[in-house]
């Protein structure tokens, strides 16, 4: 049975936008990507990273994984690409938060789905807007615009141009 994920990926370290490509491109190694929104840049979140702002992007993927396989991948995915683990919301090179698994709701001290955030930022609801405006949360059971339309979350969150 395939299921629909949405995945948030980003990260502030190195070559931001390659390392959103290079996870983009590993995960449709092992589901079926079928959607993507832009590139946003973000505002550090949580006040812990230094290393500058960050590049964000949601992903819509298709998969026969269950969530546990799933989360396996993606931080396999984030060891790949140089990912270590030093400081919570600190810099990274690469993040894969898993946003939603369909409609399920999954709590186990290594995996919370919805994502416990979600609703708290704006660089994942605005992306998350551009391509799934009217799903509807499943905890909350409000959409992606209401939630972006309730969201306090101050942080600059814009449409990425790489410089050229
Ligand atoms: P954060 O993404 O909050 O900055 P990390 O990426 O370091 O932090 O993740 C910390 C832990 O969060 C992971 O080891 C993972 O087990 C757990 N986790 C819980 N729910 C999720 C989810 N929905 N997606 C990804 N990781 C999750
Ligand atoms: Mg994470």
């Amino acid at each position: 049975m395939q299921t629909e994920v949405v995945l948030g990926i980003g990260g502030n370290k190195g070559d931001r936008a390659a390392f959103l490509q290079k996870a983009m491109e590993a995960l449709s190694q092992q589901a079926m990507l079928v959607g993507h929104s832009q590139i946003y840049e973000t505002e550090v979140w949580g006040g812990v990273a230094t290393a500058g702002n960050f590049l964000n992007q949601v992903l819509l993927l298709h998969t026969q994984m269950d969530p546990m396989e799933l989360l396996e991948v993606i931080q396999g995915i984030e060891v790949q690409l140089g990912r270590t683990r030093e400081q919570h919301w600190g810099d990274r090179t690469i993040d894969i938060d898993i946003l939603y698994f369909g409609d399920q709701v999954w709590d186990s001290p290594s995996l919370t789905i919805p994502h416990p955030y979600l609703a708290q930022r704006s660089f994942v609801l605005q992306p998350l807007a551009e391509i799934l405006p009217k799903k509807i949360h499943p905890i909350l059971g409000k959409t992606t615009l209401e939630l972006l339309a309730e969201c306090t979350d101050q942080g600059q969150v814009s449409v990425w141009k790489q410089a050229n």
